[in-house]
C-alpha cells in the first residue's frame, strides 16, 4: 500500500476527551501515514499540555510538531524559541474561532513577521464565521515570503480565489470527503490554482477509530477509505501530488527530510 501525507493531524484535549500521545502513535503504527503533521489541541486548555503532548511525541518518526500559536499570550515567542530548542518545528498553527480573536492585520503581523525571520509556515484554521480565509489577504500580500496553508480550504471559493491569487497560499482538504462528497471543491481547486497547491489532510483523529474515542461517532473515517475516494474520483496523478508529493515538496522546503517514492521504500529513518 502507498502511503500518504497527512498535512492536518492532532493530539491532545478537546471535546471532553484527550488524545494521548502514546494512543495517537499506535493508531499511526497501523495506518497508510508516511507522515502526519500534528498540533495538539491542549493549545486551547494550556500551553504546557500542548508542549508536553509534543514532546511526547518526539521519538515519533511519522510526526512532523506544528506549535499552535496563541497571539493573546505575550511571551509566545520564548515558549516557541524554547521548544524549538528541542524539537525541530518547521510551522505554526492558528486558530482564531477556538482561541477567541480576530483575524485582524496588526494583531497577527507579529506572527507573520517572526514566521519570516525563522523560515517558519503558517497553518491557519479557516471557516465560515471568525476564520473566514479572505481576512488574511492584506497579511499574505504583506509577507509573500511566508507560505501559509489554509486549514480545511473553508469557504472554498474564497480559499482557492486567494490560493490562485497568491503564490504563497496552499490549501488543506481535511473534511471536505464529509462535506462534498463529489470531493467538488478539490476539483473546482484543481481547476483553477497551479497542482502543487493541494495539499491532503484529515484533521485526525476526529472520528477515526480510536479505541475509547467512539463514543457520539456515527461512522468512523479511515484513511484507506478517503484515500480510495481521491483515488477514484481524482486523476490518477493529481490525486498522487496531493496525496503525498505536494507536502512533501512543501515540508522539503521547511527543511523535513522525506523520502521520494510514497511507497516509502528507503525511508532511511
Ligand atoms: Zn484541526
Amino acid at each position: 500500500m502507498s502511503r500518504i501525507i497527512d498535512f492536518h493531524g492532532h493530539c491532545g484535549i478537546q471535546h471532553n476527551t484527550n488524545y494521548r500521545p502514546d494512543e495517537i502513535r499506535r493508531f499511526l503504527a497501523g495506518s497508510p501515514v508516511a507522515r502526519i503533521l500534528i498540533s495538539s489541541l491542549s493549545a486551547t486548555v494550556s500551553r504546557e499540555y500542548a508542549e508536553r503532548d509534543l514532546l511526547e511525541l518526539r521519538d515519533e518518526s511519522r510526526v512532523v510538531p506544528l506549535y499552535w500559536v496563541n497571539p493573546y499570550l505575550a511571551e509566545w515567542r520564548e515558549h516557541l524559541d524554547a521548544l524549538r530548542r528541542q524539537l525541530p518545528i518547521p510551522g505554526l498553527k492558528l486558530h482564531p474561532t477556538a482561541n477567541i480573536y480576530e483575524i485582524e492585520t496588526e494583531f497577527l503581523r507579529p506572527v507573520f513577521a517572526h514566521c519570516r525571520a525563522e523560515g517558519l509556515f503558517l497553518a491557519v484554521h479557516t471557516d465560515t464565521h471568525r476564520s473566514s480565509p479572505e481576512r488574511l489577504t492584506e497579511l499574505v500580500l504583506d509577507f509573500p515570503d511566508v507560505d501559509v496553508v489554509l486549514i480545511h480550504m473553508d469557504n472554498p471559493v474564497n480559499s482557492i480565489f486567494l490560493a490562485k491569487r497568491c503564490p504563497n497560499v496552499y490549501l488543506e482538504t481535511s473534511w471536505v470527503e464529509r462535506k462534498w462528497a463529489n470531493l467538488a471543491p478539490v476539483k473546482l481547486a484543481l481547476d483553477s490554482v497551479a497542482p502543487h497547491k493541494i495539499l491532503f489532510g484529515t484533521d485526525f483523529p476526529y472520528e477515526f477509530p480510536l479505541p475509547g474515542h467512539l463514543d457520539g461517532i456515527g461512522r468512523a473515517r479511515s484513511y484507506d477509505e478517503i484515500i480510495h475516494l481521491y483515488r477514484e474520483l481524482l486523476p490518477a496523478a493529481a490525486a498522487e501530488r496531493i496525496l503525498y508529493a505536494n507536502a512533501r515538496d512543501l515540508l522539503r522546503r521547511h527543511g523535513v527530510a522525506l523520502p521520494s517514492e510514497s511507497d516509502g521504500q528507503g525511508d532511511g529513518e
